[in-house]
Formats: structure tokens, sequence, C-alpha cells
């Protein structure tokens, strides 16, 4: 990048930064006035989310072709599947190792509050927990009601490890394209772009008009890409100030944060922890680069994850930040739509303590197997969790149930979950960047 171009991107980031401080500002002295400037949020959300299936698509495409021979693949595949496991193995145990010496649910959540957080009434469990999840999360009625048919009826019965393996392994197909790309399932879309990509490489001088259409295609969604970036402090400033601004004025944060305050901690530090002391130690290790200069490339991408909580909708910017700071091409395009899907650390980190926290409130004996049951099947549904606004939360039930803990009781944190969720996905976005550079380097 030249000296114009890193100071127009300096600039940008700053202009984030301010966007995003004030419009926590505005949110706190005018929350109303906040909360009306949804729309322009939504817009900007929009016009992020209408590029990420092509996008995607096309990119890791281009990431194959640039690759130049399939052979070159499996390396790239397990370097990258490598790094995400890794991460997401030491974010789970970070979470274990917090909620257990801080302990946030002993003794700390009132009867009254278990009791109106926890749905009750009419139908069994399912139900209910399908319809308060559903109201608080926005997903439809069948992407909650999907995950909760994965879970086996009686609460003696556990899902087991087997069955969730199988579930993902199926999710990785595609069984059609359109459908999957109409519900920004990226996962199949990512499947059929590498098998696609790897017979275009093998028909090189046969499709050399398609391979140039795809890279075509690519750049000019990268093009549309740096367009968005222009709006993006007014998008970031709308959809922070709505939500943020939406929650002042519902006055019920600071009553739900006196509860279960000491939860929202435990997560927060874990997080940082993961995000400040291990992933930057991972990067400098491989790369012997300074991380925190890295951090600040990424920081568009970043601040992004946190207005939008949805590590698919970021895809764009969090691909044009890697390409600003040098990493390859195939590096990028390959690992960072992947991971958007697939490596989710804070996820995995925050389904971890939230069930603990969950038995520790309702003094559920977790047995040391337990926790090592919760271990695995919180790595588990991290990946399976897609990359949108609080599908951690739904595919938390799969933890849950896997222990026998009584799935209603997500109630208890339901209600602070979308804040949670902007910090669990900014980590995801940058295990994703991190990932991207050590993948690169590796490569090199
Ligand atoms: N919102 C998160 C993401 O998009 C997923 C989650 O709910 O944890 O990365």
């Amino acid at each position: 990048m030249g000296e114009r171009g890193r100071n127009g991107d300096f600039r940008l980031t700053l202009w984030i930064c301010v966007a995003v401080v004030l419009a926590l500002l505005l949110a706190v002295i005018l929350p109303n006035v906040a909360h009306s400037l949804e729309i322009g949020g939504e817009i900007f959300l929009r016009l992020l989310k209408v590029i990420v299936v092509p996008l995607v698509f096309t990119s890791v495409l281009s990431g194959m072709l640039s690759l130049g021979d399939v052979s070159k693949l499996g390396r790239l595949g397990f370097t990258t599947l490598s790094y995400y496991l890794t991460t997401t193995v030491i974010a789970v145990l970070i979470g274990l190792a917090m909620v257990n010496t801080m302990q946030p649910g002993v003794g700390a959540v009132n009867p009254e509050f278990v009791a109106a957080h926890v749905p009750t009434g009419m139908g069994t469990p399912k139900e209910k927990i399908t319809q308060s999840l559903q109201k608080s999360t926005g997903l439809t009625y069948q992407q909650v009601s999907n995950v909760l048919a994965e879970l086996p009826s009686g609460e003696s019965q556990t899902p087991g490890a087997s069955l969730i393996a199988r579930n993902l392994l199926l999710m990785l197909v595609p069984e059609n394209l359109f459908v999957a790309a109409a519900e920004m399932q990226l996962l199949p879309i990512i499947t059929f772009a590498i098998l696609f990509g790897a017979v275009l490489t093998s028909m090189a001088s046969q499709v050399v008009t398609l391979t140039a259409v795809v890279e075509q295609a690519n750049a000019a969604l990268m093009r549309f890409v740096l367009a968005l970036m222009r709006v993006a402090p007014l998008g970031i400033f709308c959809l922070v100030a709505a939500r943020f601004g939406k929650a002042v004025a519902e006055q019920r944060l600071g009553e739900e944060l006196s509860q279960i305050g000491g939860y929202f901690l435990t997560v927060l530090l874990g997080l940082a922890i993961h995000s400040v002391i291990v992933l930057p130690l991972i990067y400098w290790w491989m790369i012997r680069k300074n991380p925190f200069a890295f951090l600040g490339q990424m920081s568009k991408a970043l601040m992004t994850a946190f207005s939008t909580a949805s590590s698919s909708a970021t895809v764009p910017i969090t691909l044009e930040c890697a390409e600003h700071s040098g990493i390859s091409k195939q590096s990028r395009e390959f690992v960072i739509p992947l991971g958007s899907t697939v490596n989710m650390d804070g996820t995995a980190l925050y389904e971890a303590v939230a069930a603990i926290f969950i038995a520790q409130a309702i003094g559920f004996d977790l047995t040391p197997f337990n926790q090592v049951v919760i271990a695995v099947t919180a790595t588990l549904a991290s990946i399976g969790a897609a990359g949108i606004p609080e599908a951690g939360l739904v595919t938390m039930l799969i933890v849950l149930n896997a222990v026998g803990l009584p799935v209603e009781y997500i109630g208890l944190i339901l209600s602070i979950d979308w804040l949670v969720d902007r910090f669990r996905t900014t980590v995801n976005v940058w295990g994703d960047c991190v990932g991207a550079a050590v993948v690169d380097n590796t490569l090199r």
C-alpha cells in the first residue's frame, strides 16, 4: 500500500472509532433519538449482507485458482484446520478455567430473577424455549427448531459427540446451492466452491473464459466493498447507536447486569485473555512481527464485527483489511470465509462459560467428566454455529443437553446475550484474521 493509501486507511479507521464513541455517547444521553437511527444501521447491514454470498463464492473460487495446483490444497487445508481447532480448544480451556475460578453463578442469582427469566407456562420446555429464543434472537422459528430437533426429547438422553459430528459433516455437503445461498449458509457454498475450483484448475486452458469471469467478478465485488467502506463510519454509528439506545431506553440493562454481571465479566475476561494475550502470542511466535500493529490493520473489520454481531456480514470488510495487510490471495480467500463459519473462538469460550454458569446458578453438580463433555460439545457447537447474530445462543442448547442441564435455564442469560454477542463476534473475527496471517506465513 502506498503512503496515500495508508493515510486514507488510517483516517477511515479513526472515523470508525469516533463513530463508535459518539454512538455510545448518544445512546446514553438521548437513547430514543439513538434508537430511531435503526433504519440507517439496517440499510448498512443489508448492503454488507447482499454481497456476502457472491463474494464468498468468488473469493474461495479465485483463491483455489490462485493455488494453481489442487495438490497444494491438502497442505493449506491441513494448516488451516489445525489452526482453527487448536485455537478453539485453547479458548474453551480458558473459558473453563475462568468460570471455575471466578464461580460467577454460585449464590449470585436470586430466585425471583430465575422465576422471571425462565420460561414457564403452557407447552413443553422445547416449545417454550423455541418461542423465547425466536423472540430474543430474531431467528426464524424454523432455524431455532432445527437445532432443537437435533436434541433428544428425554433429559436422560444425551446427543453424544457422534450425533453432533454427523450433523456437522452433513452441514458441509450442499444439497441445493440456491437454498444455501438464499439462507446465507456459507459452509455448503464454500464446499462447492472448493470442489468446483478444483475441477477448474484441472481443466486449465479449456476454461480460460470462466476463470477470467470469476477473477473479474471477484475484483468487482471487492471494489464494491471499497465503496461501502466509505460509508462504514456512518453505518457503524447507526448500528451501535440504535442497539445501545434501545437497551438504555428499556432501562433494564443495569438491573440485568446487577444479577448476572459476574457471568458477563467472566466471559469478557476470558475473551480478553484469549484475544489480547493468546492470539497475539501465537501471531508473534509464528510470524515474529508486532501483533498489535496487525490488530490495528484489522481494526475496521473488528469494529464492524462489534457493530453487526455477525462474522458472516463482516467477511467483506475482513477480506479487504487482510488484502491491505499483505496476506496472500490464496490464504485470505480460503481462511477468512471458512473461518467466519467454522472458527469461532469467542463463541466456544462463551458456550463453556455460560453452560457452567447456569449449572452453578441452579445448584447442578457437574462432575469432572461433565466438564470434559462441555468442553467437547462447546467446541463442536461453535463450529456448527452460523456467523449470524446470537447463533451461538441457539447451538448452546446442545451443550446444555449433553450434560443434562434443563434447556429452559438458558433464559437466565438471554437478556444480555445481544451484548455478549458483540464481544464474542469481535473475537471470532480476530481469530480468523490471525489465522489468515499464520497460515499465510506457514505456507510461505
Ligand atoms: N454472532 C456470532 C458470529 O457471528 C456467533 C454467535 O452467536 O456466537 O460470529
